[in-house]
């Protein structure tokens, strides 16, 4: 006899139920193999353009044979936090050359980009502090406002002057957050405008660089170096591992005190296990292609350009982005879920990112190029783009 769902997940099931029917069910794709930009998936090879490994690093034959051989010499597993005893030569050896690379007295590593971002506003809020966010900020920086449970103010995206308003009206202590490169936006947030914001209010600027890193700059150190701003306090660099270095965590740079300080404080970074000392290690030789290997930055930008000119052509409403994320707005769910489904069928993976990730009216599909995509793959998905039997 079938016994009668218990009463708790029949409530569940009709909250998954409403989602399926306003086409807001989210689904997980299986990759059989590595990500890159032609993935298996249920046995079809699919062209895709939804990675973040905009440099074509994460299977990079000298990032895998670093992974393999620091297996060799660490094991796997960590074994235990930084502040006991998982903090390896590997994980210090990286933080020093994260800090070389984007200009900062020190770097520390933290699991995740979202851990990175919940620790740092935690650590550096005290009880009375107000956050000023952008209104299209990463939900890790949102959740980190929230789970510090100070006040949090909410500017319109990139307003700047609004921020300026609202730094103004506010007193004690103050952390700005935004992100330097809007995740499915891709546009970029005034960095100067900001760090003379936070230079005159005597606040923290936490700039969330997850989809700058490896991209922007001329050696590749995201936006700072795009802007030609210190990576100095009050300005605090989040950085994540798992985008274009390819392989996964995150740092944050800044001063000694701030390093410091978030080794005595920060929640996410003391109680959690360290990383793998072999991701560690991988990515240190990720990081040494970032730096040498301009040429993929290079390619990822005539990428950009190829396409933005493409679609425009075709009259479908881009996005002010000159960065990867190449947003195609399309308005309504249906419209962009039907657009990605029919990608989909002539064999090219585009995501659909629909309410609550970005506003209502506000759903597009989300394209994101890499260094690793020929010209031909560009062609290729213009040429099925300009047979969408959809309009904008
Ligand atoms: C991906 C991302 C994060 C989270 O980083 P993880 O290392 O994946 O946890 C944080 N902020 C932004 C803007 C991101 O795009």
């Amino acid at each position: 006899m079938k016994s009668s769902p218990h009463e708790l997940d029949s409530k569940l099931a009709a909250d998954l139920a409403a989602r399926e029917r306003a086409q807001l069910l989210r689904r997980r794709i299986q990759l059989d193999g590595p990500q890159a930009v032609e993935v298996v998936v249920d046995g079809a090879r699919l062209l895709s353009f939804c990675s973040n490994d905009y440099l074509g690093l994460a299977n990079h034959p000298a990032v895998v044979a670093a992974f393999k051989s620091a297996a060799d010499t660490y094991g796997v597993g960590a074994g235990a936090s930084h502040l006991v005893s998982g903090h390896s030569r590997a994980h210090h050896a990286l933080e020093e050359e994260l800090a070389d690379f984007v200009g900062a007295p020190r770097a520390l590593l933290f699991s995740t980009g979202y851990m990175a971002n919940l620790g740092v506003v935690a650590a550096l809020a005290p009880r009375g502090s107000v956050i000023f966010e952008d209104k299209l900020n990463h939900a890790s920086l949102l959740d980190a406002a929230r789970g510090a449970t100070r006040a949090v103010k909410r500017y319109a995206h990139c307003d700047s002057a609004r921020l300026a308003q609202l730094l103004a009206h506010n007193s004690g202590a103050k952390i700005i957050a935004s992100d330097g490169v809007f995740s499915m936006d891709g546009d970029l947030a005034p960095l100067p405008a900001l760090a003379a914001l936070a230079r005159a209010h005597a606040a923290w600027l936490l700039l969330d660089d997850a989809h700058g890193v490896g991209v922007l700059g001329a050696n590749g150190s995201g936006s700072f170096a795009h802007w030609g701003e210190p990576v100095a306090t009050p300005a605090i660099l989040m950085g994540t591992l798992g985008k274009a270095l390819g392989t996964f965590g995150a740092f944050v740079a800044g001063s000694h005190e701030l390093i410091e300080t978030l080794i005595q404080h920060a929640r996410t970074y003391i109680y959690t296990t360290a990383l793998p000392p072999a991701v560690a290690q991988a990515t240190r030789a990720s990081l040494a292609l970032v730096r040498t290997e301009s040429w993929r930055r290079e390619q990822l930008h005539a990428h950009i350009a190829q396409f933005r000119n493409g679609v425009a052509a075709l009259g479908l409403r881009l996005m002010d982005s000159a960065t990867p994320i190449q947003p195609i707005l399309f308005g309504s769910t249906e419209r962009a879920v039907a657009a990605s489904a029919f990608l989909r069928s002539a064999g090219i993976l585009v995501p659909a990112i629909r309410p609550p990730t970005v506003p209502q009216g506000g759903a597009r599909l989300r394209v994101t190029l890499c260094a690793s995509h020929t010209s031909a793959h560009i062609e290729r998905l213009l040429a099925t783009l300009a047979q969408l039997p959809i309009s904008p």
